[in-house]
Order: structure tokens, then C-alpha cells, then sequence
């Protein structure tokens, strides 16, 4: 029986850091529900217990249904028809086999039928579902949603719409339009208030919306006339039942095959305000997409994850040259870094969870009761932390998926250029990571303030005390060497950039120092694992080369970069 979370003992290992007692003991509060709920936890051990024990159930469905499921689903596809799109087979039993096991809403509090989780456990079953099938990962990470009504939406909203999850409702995010990419201030789908009716209702078309025909929708509008900046624009629930709104068409495209990327049509859609007018971008939306990146993060390690066994069971079995391939240095290489990225982007990923982890329920404790001096800092601390850790996070994830699932193509040689083998698929899927929820360059573009701020100087300093095993000190000096080569550069471009009258020298150095930045975060990250696991040392100490060597590379060229050789690059 394949159990894609058992078979993984890295993942009990990130479930286990001594972090979650903080999370636990914040998200239970008390554990107040156990007098309420019959299925709460009584303390820590019984709720990781609890965490465990449904991560097993996750691991069960996605070996025995979603990975299985995942090549028909890829071949047979969705389908519109008469507006209503129409998920494949293997889709629709995915999804109730999921519904079933109770694990939609999973993070919802346990008023509305959900299980109270914490993020780490919830983005663990999202990297689960992806490696069985990153497409249907979609579908099911869009609960997402729930969260954003649970966090901004008033009572009565969250009364009508939050219990449907738990029974299996499916939803969809609404923000992209033909001329709002990128650039989402630029919306134009509008929300105008119908005096007569007492309701709000949406105009206009929304393109790439992934499984736009779900049950409730949140839609990005521009309520406020006159407007054209993000300033004008608000965040609404829209209920399927209520109609209005038709699928146009879906889109044909290159991967995530099984996931409808839909093309809709708004008619006088009624819709509800979720929290206040003219917040919905600036506030709800940022929230929203910050979650949906953590979510995009877990795939990408969950695709990285399954195409790095498919290419190491591939190179034991295939023979050339009298010998398996997985014998041959060039093939052993690759293997060797391919796990090295699974490995360093994992730890990210859960890193960046617990940031988010803490400082979200310290956020939802605030609306509850008041929190003291010592809480208040903690939330902004782990607030400042996870808003440059989420687009670090996404920026490394997708960016290593894509280069372990083309190596592991590269293992298969022809064969994985065929449709026989799943790497071709995993191959296909991973190429949108590191476009939807905000392209590489936007990642960017967000995780360029942790560099200008010295957010992540400040904490590479700070992970730079923690204790180390005093054998693993040759590493600890390498990172702190390219410590103050990143300060270097990061001064070294700020000088010549304030000589000038805009940012664009540096915003050409931007991703150079953003990487840099990472690199010898996702060090320092592996050297903290090695504490609790030896096995992390080989990791570290290679993670701690790459990074070297890459770091090097970035810092010659800002070295050797002049104000005057940006026009060579102009167009
Ligand atoms: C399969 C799929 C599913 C999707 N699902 C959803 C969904 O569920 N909901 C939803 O709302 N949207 C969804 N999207 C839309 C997705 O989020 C956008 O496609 C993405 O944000 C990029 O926008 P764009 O395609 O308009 O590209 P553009 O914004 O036109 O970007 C084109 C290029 O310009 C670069 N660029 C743009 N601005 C800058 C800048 N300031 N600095 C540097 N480079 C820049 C980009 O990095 C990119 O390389 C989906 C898209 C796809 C393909």
C-alpha cells in the first residue's frame, strides 16, 4: 500500500520541530475546544498526535487514489459544457474521497466543521496532494479561500459560507482580467450596489481563473467609480447558486491538465462585500495571494519531490554500457543535486510555515482578546519575517522544481521525452510554478524589501549564534564568509544606486541579491536540521558549496558592473 506520507520521513521530521509546541499551544489556545468538541485535543501531544494521524490518512488517499488517478486525469481533462465546466473522472473521485476523510476546511476552527490545523500540517498535506498530482493540488489548495472569509469576512458571512467547506464545496479566486496580469490594480470587472435589490452586483470578465466554476468564488471589483488604482477596488463572495456567471471557455495549455483555467463571464452576478469597500486589494487580496504562494511553495516541493523519484528509480533501473546509469558520475550528479534542492527548498517551505503559522494566529487571537506588550511584538516580528519569507520561499521552490523535474527528464534521456514514463507530465506541470500567484521576477519584486530593510541580514545574524555541533564549524565559517560578502554587495549596489534619480540599477542587481540572500538562508536552515538529524549534515555541506559557488558568481558581477553597462542591456 503506498502511503506517500509515511514513505517520507522527512516530513514527520518538520512536523516534529520544537516550534510547533509554540504554534500548538497559540492555535489551541487552552485547548478551550475540548470541553466543546469531542474530537479536540486535551494538549500538545494529543493535537501532533491528531496532526499525524490525519497526514497518515492524507498520505493514504494520494498513494492508493490521487497518484494513481493522475495520468487519465492529465489525458481526459475537464470539459465546458453549456457554461458549467465538467471535472474528469479521476478529478471527481479525488475530490470526494478527500471531501469524505473530512479534509476540506482542514485549518477552519472547529465551530464551522473544520479541525482547527495549524499551517504546518495543512501545507504538509498540500506537498502531499502535489506530488500525487500537481493539477488536482489546485483544486483542493483553493480552500485557501476560507481562510481569507474566516480571517476578514463579517459573522454572518462566515456563518453561511464557512460549514459548506467541511461538506465539500469547492472555490476559486477571482483577480486576474486580460489587461490585469501582473499589475492587479488595473481590475475593471465592476461591482456596482443595486439600491432596489440591497446587493452588489458584478460585471464584466475574468481570464486564468483556476477551477472558476467552483461553488464560491472570491471576486477582486472595482466598486468605487471614478477609480483606476488599487485604491478603487474590494473583495467579494459570489455564491454559484445565485447565477450570473457563465465559464466562456477553457483554456488549452501546456500542464496542470486536470485543473480548469477557466475564461468567465459576470452578468449581473449578485455578490457579497467581504470586510470593507476599497480594502480588497491592498488588504484581503495581499493576504490572500500570501497564502495561495505558501501553497504554490508546497507544491512546487511536492513536484520536485515526485520527479526526483522518478529519475533516481529510473537511473537504478536503466542499464547502459554494461552498467546502470546511476553509476555513471554525470548521472549521479545530478541525482545528488536534484536532492540537495528538494531537501533545502522543503526546509524553507516549513520554516516560512511557521512564520506564517505564528504570527496568523496571533493575529486571530487579537480579534478575540487583548494581547500584551511581550505578544504584540512577537506578531510583528513573525509578521516581518513571513512577509520576506513567503516570496523567498515561492521564488526557490518553483525555480528548484523546475530544474530538478528537467533533470530528471534529462535521466530518462528519449524515454522521458515520451509519454510513457510520468516524468513527462511532472515536467509539464512544473513549468506554471513559477508563473501563477505572481511570476519569479514579482517574487522578486516583494523579497527586495527583506535586502533594502535588512530583514535578512538581521536574521542570517541571528540564526549565525545559534548553536551548532562543534564538528560542523568548517560550514558554520563558510556562511558567515558569505554573510559579509552579501552585506558587501548589497552595499556595493545601494552606493551606485543612489547616485541615480530612479531604482533601476537596482532593481537589475534585485534578483542577484535576493538569491544570494536565500542561498545562505537555506544553509543556515539545514545546518539548524542537522541538530536534530545527522543525516542532514551531507546536505548542509553541499547546500553550503552550491551556495558558495553561486554567491561567487553573483558577486563578481556586481563587482564588475558599471552605472554605464546597464544601456548594453536596454532595449
Ligand atoms: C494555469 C494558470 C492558472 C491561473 N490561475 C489563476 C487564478 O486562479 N486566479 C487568478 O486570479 N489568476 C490566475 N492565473 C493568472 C496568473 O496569476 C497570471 O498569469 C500571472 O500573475 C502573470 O500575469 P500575466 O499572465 O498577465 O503576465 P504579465 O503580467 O503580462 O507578465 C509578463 C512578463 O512580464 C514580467 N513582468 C511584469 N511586470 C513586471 C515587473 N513589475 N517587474 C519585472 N517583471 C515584470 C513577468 O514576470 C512576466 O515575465 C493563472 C494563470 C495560469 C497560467
Amino acid at each position: 500500500m503506498a502511503n506517500f506520507y509515511l514513505d517520507n520521513k522527512d516530513l514527520k521530521f518538520h512536523l516534529d520541530h520544537p516550534l510547533m509546541k509554540k504554534i500548538i499551544a497559540l492555535k489551541e489556545n487552552n485547548f478551550v475546544d475540548k470541553d466543546k468538541f469531542e474530537y479536540a485535543p486535551v494538549d500538545f501531544e494529543d493535537a501532533l498526535d491528531s496532526y499525524d494521524k490525519v497526514l497518515e490518512i492524507v498520505g493514504d488517499i494520494c498513494g492508493e487514489i490521487i497518484g494513481p488517478n493522475a495520468e487519465s486525469v492529465d489525458h481526459e481533462g475537464p470539459e465546458v459544457i453549456n457554461g458549467r465546466v465538467k471535472y474528469a473522472r479521476g478529478t471527481q473521485e479525488n475530490h470526494e474521497a478527500l471531501a469524505n476523510a473530512g479534509l476540506i476546511g482542514m485549518s477552519l476552527p472547529r465551530q464551522y466543521g473544520g479541525l482547527n490545523f495549524s499551517m504546518v500540517p495543512y501545507v504538509m498535506a498540500a506537498e502531499l496532494v502535489s506530488r500525487a498530482d500537481a493539477g488536482f493540488a489546485n483544486i483542493w489548495g483553493l480552500q485557501d479561500c476560507a481562510e481569507t472569509l474566516n480571517e476578514f469576512a463579517s459573522a454572518e458571512l462566515k456563518n453561511d459560507f464557512l460549514p459548506r467547506f467541511h461538506k465539500g464545496a469547492t472555490a476559486a479566486m477571482d483577480l486576474t482580467e486580460p489587461d490585469a496580469g501582473s499589475d492587479l490594480q488595473a481590475v475593471m470587472l465592476k461591482a456596482s450596489y443595486d439600491e432596489k435589490r440591497g446587493e452588489w452586483m458584478l460585471n464584466g470578465v475574468k481570464r486564468f481563473i483556476t477551477n472558476g466554476d467552483a461553488d464560491v468564488s472570491l471576486v477582486l471589483a472595482r466598486s468605487e467609480d471614478g477609480t483606476t488604482d488599487g485604491r478603487g477596488l474590494s473583495l467579494f463572495v459570489y455564491d454559484k447558486a445565485h447565477g450570473g456567471m457563465t465559464v466562456r471557455r477553457i483554456e488549452n495549455k501546456l500542464g496542470i491538465k486536470g485543473s480548469p483555467t477557466c475564461e468567465l463571464v459576470f452578468k449581473n452576478a449578485p455578490a457579497k462585500l467581504v470586510g470593507d469597500r476599497k480594502l480588497g486589494l491592498i488588504k484581503y487580496v495581499m493576504s490572500l495571494m500570501n497564502g495561495a504562494r505558501l501553497g504554490v511553495g508546497a507544491q512546487s516541493v511536492g513536484i520536485a519531490e515526485a520527479a526526483y523519484r522518478e529519475g533516481l528509480a529510473y537511473a537504478k533501473e536503466r542499464a547502459q554500457f554494461g552498467k546502470p546509469i546511476i553509476q555513471f558520475p554525470a548521472v549521479y550528479e545530478m541525482l545528488t543535486d536534484m536532492e540537495v534542492k528538494v531537501k533545502a527548498s522543503r526546509s524553507l517551505l516549513y520554516e516560512t510555515t511557521r512564520l506564517v503559522d505564528v504570527y496568523k494566529t496571533y493575529s486571530h487571537l487579537a480579534t478575540e482578546r487583548t494581547l500584551d506588550k511581550v505578544e504584540r511584538e512577537e506578531l510583528k516580528t513573525y509578521q516581518r519575517l513571513a512577509d520576506v519569507y513567503t516570496p523567498l520561499l515561492k521564488l526557490f521552490a518553483s525555480e528548484y522544481c523546475n530544474q530538478v523535474a528537467y533533470d530528471s527528464l534529462q535521466i530518462h534521456g528519449g524515454s522521458g521525452y515520451m509519454k510513457d514514463y510520468p516524468i513527462e507530465r511532472i515536467y509539464r506541470d512544473a513549468r506554471i510554478t513559477n508563473i501563477y500567484e505572481g511570476t519569479t521576477q514579482l517574487q522578486v519584486v516583494a523579497a527586495i524589501r527583506g535586502v533594502t530593510t535588512g530583514v535578512y541580514l538581521k536574521q542570517m545574524r541571528d540564526y549565525e549564534t545559534q548553536e551548532l555541533r562543534p564538528d560542523l564549524d568548517y560550514i558554520r565559517r563558510d556562511v558567515i564568509e558569505m554573510t559579509d560578502q552579501y552585506e558587501k554587495a548589497v552595499t556595493l549596489v545601494n552606493e551606485v544606486n543612489g547616485k541615480e534619480e530612479n531604482n533601476d540599477y537596482l532593481d537589475f542587481h534585485a534578483r542577484r541579491l535576493v538569491e544570494m540572500a536565500g542561498h545562505i538562508i537555506m544553509v543556515y536552515l539545514l545546518l539548524n536540521d542537522t541538530m536534530r538529524d545527522a543525516e542532514f549534515e551531507k546536505f548542509a555541506e553541499l547546500m553550503a558549496r552550491t551556495a558558495k559557488a553561486e554567491n561567487q558568481k553573483r558577486m563578481y558581477y556586481i563587482q564588475n558592473f558599471e552605472l554605464k553597462n546597464l544601456g548594453m542591456y536596454k532595449k
